[in-house]
């Protein structure tokens, strides 16, 4: 079996990357979440005052700062994920909560955090066997993975998953607030300039509003086979 390149893009919350990390772990290969890396780079803005009240970004430091942040991704023994280090300290959970989701697609609109960013994941990506999550990352960080896989679900069944998912971690949300949440990331996701999500031609379509992670492993798992074959 050969190593390939596993691409996987979509919509915000609509579980990539529990799919992704199945995957990889299925196939013995790298998980990589390059949303993470976006979100690492959003908490060092908001940490430096790089990002207004509004929600508005410096530019210009953050593109001067881009060279000072170091972002690691670190597979987590237990869950098979990525523990994500921000210049060596351990941001993992923080990289979650609202105030970062809120401001990350406004720090990945801009050309230079993606082109930095954009260069770290080809470099992960150069030995094959990686499974990427992210929203361009087959139409631009690698646009000849073997395989593509862009997903989807309705806006109000990925809320509700996401919302499962914070209740059960202790944060204190509402339902609205995060079916907004997405609402809004998707829209800016969508109509950025540079590199906007969108399903690459040759991606095989995913929506998975209707069906369990067994059901969507066995899906993959048959493409991977007629991929590799
Ligand atoms: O995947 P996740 O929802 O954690 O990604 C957070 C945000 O990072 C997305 O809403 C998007 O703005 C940005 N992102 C991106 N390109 C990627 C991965 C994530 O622009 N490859």
């Amino acid at each position: 079996m050969k190593d390939i390149i596993i691409a996987i893009d979509g919509y915000s919350s609509c579980g990539k990357s529990t799919f992704a990390k199945a995957i990889a772990e299925k196939l013995g290969y790298t998980f990589i979440d390059t949303g993470a890396m976006y979100r690492a780079v959003t908490l060092y803005a908001m940490r430096h005052n790089l990002i207004s009240g509004e929600g508005s970004v410096n530019r210009e430091a953050l593109t001067a700062a881009l060279p000072l942040i170091s972002i690691r991704l670190l597979r987590n023994a237990q869950g098979g994920g990525n523990n994500v280090f921000l210049n060596g300290e351990d941001v993992t959970e923080e990289i979650r909560l609202a105030g970062v989701s809120d401001n990350v697609s406004r720090v990945s609109e801009l050309a230079p955090v993606r082109e930095h960013l954009v260069a770290q994941q080809r470099a992960m990506g150069q030995s094959k066997a990686v499974v990427m999550d992210g929203r361009d990352i087959g139409t631009v960080v690698f646009p000849n993975a073997e395989l593509k896989i862009f997903m989807t679900a309705s806006p109000e069944i990925r809320a509700q998953r996401r919302y499962r998912e914070l209740v059960e971690k202790g944060v204190k949300t509402s339902l609205q607030e995060v079916e907004n949440n997405i609402r809004q990331r998707d829209a800016i996701d969508e109509n950025r300039a540079v590199s906007p999500l969108r399903k690459a031609d040759n991606a095989a379509l995913l929506d998975n509003s209707n069906m369990s992670v067994a059901e969507q492993m066995e899906w993959a798992l048959k493409l991977v086979t007629s991929t590799q074959s």
